[in-house]
This record gives structure tokens, sequence and C-alpha cells, in this order.
């Protein structure tokens, strides 16, 4: 009979923030567009009226965060599919004009769970390819598909030189995640659904059915979080889908936000690619994720 290991890695550690800041905030685009519904619900590419929402993301949503970013003064991180690059091309070149961070986000938004690693690695190379032929850009940073990385992932980041993965949820401050062997590693920046702005406001009828949240009480909750990490030095990533928090009453949920962060004055408002540089420079010791397994034969067959 097999038993697990007696403990799993050691939990991520303190991290020293630049410039004496007590902590970091992050704010976040992943600009799903139609790739997210066309990957997972196929059938919805006959369907207008969902193909329209998903395309108010970058039409109407992405414009609104820009102009708020702009007026704060703040870099974001967008993630932007490789399918989204080539249907709104100017859209995303608008992000990387503004000074914006793009990062890999997946070709068709792909699921990775059951894709063999040679599936996964050609889905992860035609969104490299779409990105950089598209906006000139050879991203940096990584975010799975509905932040379901498989246990591949950082090994196939590291082989196309990517320096971080922002997927997974196990520590509230970025951490080195030990790849190759041990050999290298890959900063990971923790993300959590809670920070997320699908789970709040998304209503899609069939695909994702949702109640739509006041705004209000949205705002109360991500305040609170951002509080809460402010005063234990962790790392806030808002995660937000233009789509989504596009909406006026969402954006202005976002501004107040972004300007919390930045009123609080010990508060690092960076982008993802200049926290994970921040976190390489600390030389960290990477930690070693080992998956859990089931039992074997422990469950009963079928
Ligand atoms: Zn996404």
């Amino acid at each position: 009979m097999s038993t697990p290991a007696p403990q799993g890695p050691p939990p991520a550690g303190p991290v020293a923030w630049p410039g004496g800041h007590r902590a970091a905030a992050s704010f976040t685009f992943d600009v799903d567009a139609e790739s997210v519904l066309l990957s997972g619900s196929p059938g919805s590419q006959d369907r207008p009226g969902v193909m329209s929402h998903q395309a108010y993301g970058p039409l109407v949503g992405v414009p609104r965060i820009l102009a708020i970013l702009e007026r704060r003064g703040v870099r974001a991180t967008f993630f932007v599919p490789g399918y989204t690059a080539e249907r709104y091309p100017g859209v995303v070149r608008d992000v990387v004009a503004a000074g914006h961070e793009v990062a890999h986000h997946g070709y068709l938004h792909e699921s990775l769970q059951g894709a063999p690693p040679e599936v996964e690695a050609r889905w992860f190379d035609r969104g490299l390819e779409a990105l950089e032929r598209v906006a000139g850009v050879r991203p940096v940073g990584y975010r799975a598909p509905m932040w379901e990385p498989s246990w591949y992932t950082p090994e196939l980041l590291h082989s196309r030189g990517l320096l971080y993965d922002s997927s997974l949820m196990d520590a509230e401050v970025p951490y080195e995640l030990s790849v190759a062997g041990g050999t290298a590693s890959l900063v990971e920046v923790p993300v959590h659904w809670s920070l997320d702005d699908w789970e709040r406001y998304c209503f899609i009828p069939g695909i994702s059915e949702g109640h739509i949240a006041d705004p209000r009480h949205v705002h109360a909750s991500w305040s609170a979080e951002l509080e809460g990490l402010r005063a234990d030095g962790g790392c806030f990533v808002l995660t937000n889908h233009p789509f989504v928090t596009g909406r006026p009453s969402r954006a202005a949920v976002l501004d107040a936000l972004v300007g919390q962060a930045l009123e609080a004055g010990d508060v690092w408002v960076a982008s993802l690619a200049e926290i994970a540089g921040h976190v390489r420079s600390l030389g960290l010791a990477p930690r070693v994720l080992t998956p859990p397994v089931v039992p074997e034969g422990h469950l009963a067959p079928g």
C-alpha cells in the first residue's frame, strides 16, 4: 500500500518589496473575448448575441479600461489569447502603445486538462507566434486559461524562456517554482477566485449563468481583500475581463480600487512582469511542488 509524502512544499515566505513598500498590487485583464466560448462551447459561434457579448470586451471594455489606467498613471498586465490578437489586432496594439504588458493566455483559451504535453506545446507556440506577429510582443508571462495549468505547464514555460506564471493559488506572495529537475525556476505570482470579476458578474445564457452582483458589494469585498493583503505584506492580483468589467458601473469599481492602492502610499502598484522581475532579483530558494496522487487501490473501480 502506497502512502503520500509526509508533507507538501513549505509555504511561500514573505517578500521584501522595493522602495520600502509594504505590499504590492497588480491589475490584470484577461482579454478572452470570443475565444473562451469558441473553445469551451464551440456551438456558441452560431449565437450572434453571445458572440457580441464577448466582442464588447475588446471593442468597448478595453478602451474604457485603458482610459482609467492612463488617468491613474498605472501600468497593467493584459493576458491576450492569440486568437484575440488576430481578431482585434488594433486593440492589442493599442494596449502595447499605452505602455502595458501583454502576456500569454493560450491561443484559443484551450482547456489543458487531459491534453498531452505535445498538444499543449503546439497550442502554446501558436499563441506565442500570434502575439509576436500581431503586436511585436515576446511575452515573459503566462496565465493558464481558466487558471487550470497542467503539471507539465511550468516545464513548458521554462523551455520557452518565460519568466513567470500567474495561475496557482497556494500563496499570497510570489515565489520561485522549481523546474527542470531543480536546475532552474519560474516565478509564480498567485491568484485567487475571490479576486476575479467573472464569478461576480458574468451571465451568459446556457453557458455561465451566475448571479449579476451589485458592484457596490463587489467593491466592498475587493477593497477588504486589498487592505488585508496590504497589512500582511502580500500581493493583491485583481483579474478582470474587459467583456465583464468594461461596463460603466463595474469599471468605476476598478477605478476606485486603483485609487485605493495608489492612495495607500505603501503599496507598490506594478505590472506582473515588474513584480516577477523584482522577485527574481531576490534570489529566493525555489519551492518544489509534488503532485498529490490517489492512493493505489483505494477507490472502487469505475
Ligand atoms: Zn481567460
